[in-house]
C-alpha cells in the first residue's frame, strides 16, 4: 500500500475517508486514479443560457 512520503497518510486511508493529508497525497498513483473519478463524476458543465 502507498503512503504519502510527506504527511504518511495511507492510500488506502485516503481513499476509505475520501480526504487527502496533504497536496502530496494526490501524487500517490491510487489516489491520483481515485480522485479523478470522483471528479469526473461531479463535474458539472457550466450551462449557458
Ligand atoms: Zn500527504
Amino acid at each position: 500500500m502507498e503512503r504519502c512520503p510527506k504527511c504518511g497518510t495511507s492510500a488506502e486511508e485516503i481513499l476509505e475517508t475520501g480526504f487527502v493529508g496533504c497536496e502530496k497525497c494526490y501524487e500517490l498513483p491510487t489516489v491520483k486514479k481515485a480522485v479523478g473519478k470522483m471528479f469526473d463524476g461531479k463535474k458539472h458543465k457550466a450551462k449557458k443560457d
